[in-house]
């Protein structure tokens, strides 16, 4: 299982990329983006996922 971000609600602002334990999250092309390969789900390192806790807007981070 990983997350997604849904590329037209993402504002870019950069929070995620930062706080993600597992690397996992990049700039690629025009939009951030979840390299599904390498979400943990935030598995063993935080009680929730990280790239929605600190997402400023709703439901763009999420289960993909
Ligand atoms: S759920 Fe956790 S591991 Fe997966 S992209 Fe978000 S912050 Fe990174
Ligand atoms: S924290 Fe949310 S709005 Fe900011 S870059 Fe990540 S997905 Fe986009």
């Amino acid at each position: 299982m990983a997350f997604k971000i849904i590329a037209s609600q993402c504002t870019q602002c950069g929070a995620c990329e930062f706080e993600c334990p597992s690397g996992a999250i990049k700039f690629q092309g025009e939009n951030y983006v979840i390299v599904p390969e390498k979400c943990t789900e935030c598995e063993g390192s935080f009680d929730a996922q990280q790239c929605a806790s600190v997402c400023p807007v709703a439901e763009t981070c999420v289960p993909a």
